[in-house]
């Protein structure tokens, strides 16, 4: 309920824009909290004071806090912002793609270097690591390997490195087959056909994944996203495959 009332604003945000709510020559940063409409639930950070004249500022309530409500000074990242929360979303394997890549344009738009190229040089740097934040948290979310890597992180959960001491030999095994059918396939039809097949077991491992994290089984979760790092590896390697040489 509380998801669809969200997207239903942020849809509506999104299609009003904050240039037309704000007008063309609206500053940038006004157009950076028309793109924050909604509050949520997560924790709110630690007060902090504006570094440009030293006010207080009020807790950051889920729209991340982008500028100094009293001189509209452009405020430093939080230090180890949340991404799901930088791009509205609750920390969840079930992302909005949609959701997510409209928030990350308006985030993009509101604080692009281009906009602070005439403010103090602290705000350019500071719009600089908004933007790079941005980019990074988008990636991140994206991609559901990445995305539930990242939620594993949150909950202190790591993948180890070189997991294939914890891969069972069976999976393995049908890694280096793929493997082999993949370095044999030699013509178009082949190639799609194993472009399917890696595509449709990725389908089935973020159904596993998501499952997973439904049921708050990080271990669980852990091992489907272990595997799911070696389709990425064998989807990586078709797509080099596909560029004619
Ligand atoms: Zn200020």
């Amino acid at each position: 309920m509380r998801w669809d009332a969200l997207s239903r604003r942020l849809r509506w945000a999104a299609a009003a824009g904050p240039r037309r709510l704000l007008g063309p020559r609206a500053p940038p940063w006004a157009a950076a909290a028309a793109a924050w409409p909604s509050p949520s639930s997560s924790s709110p950070p630690s007060p902090a004071s504006c570094w440009s004249c030293g006010l207080a500022l009020p807790p950051a309530s889920p729209p991340p806090r982008f500028f100094c409500p009293s001189c509209r000074a452009l405020q430093p990242p939080e230090p180890r912002a949340d991404l799901f929360r930088l791009l509205g979303c609750e920390r969840s394997f079930q992302v909005d793609v949609g959701l997510v890549q409209q928030r990350f344009r308006s985030l993009q738009r509101a604080l692009h270097p281009d906009f602070f190229s005439r403010r103090p040089q602290a705000e350019q740097n500071f719009s600089k690591q908004h933007s790079s934040l941005a980019n990074k948290a988008y990636r991140t979310l994206l991609s559901p390997l990445s995305r539930g890597l990242y939620l594993l992180e949150l909950n202190g959960v790591e993948l180890e490195k070189g997991t294939d001491a914890e891969a069972d030999p069976e999976f393995l095994s049908e890694i280096m087959e793929i493997n082999e059918k993949l370095s044999d396939a030699n013509n178009d039809a082949k190639i799609e056909e194993m472009e399917n097949f890696i595509a449709a077991k990725q389908e089935e491992l973020i159904k596993d994944v998501s499952r997973a994290f439904e049921h708050d089984d990080l271990q669980e979760a852990k091992k489907y996203l272990a595997k799911m790092k070696y389709f990425a590896n064998l989807e990586e390697k078709l797509k080099k495959k596909k560029i004619p040489s």
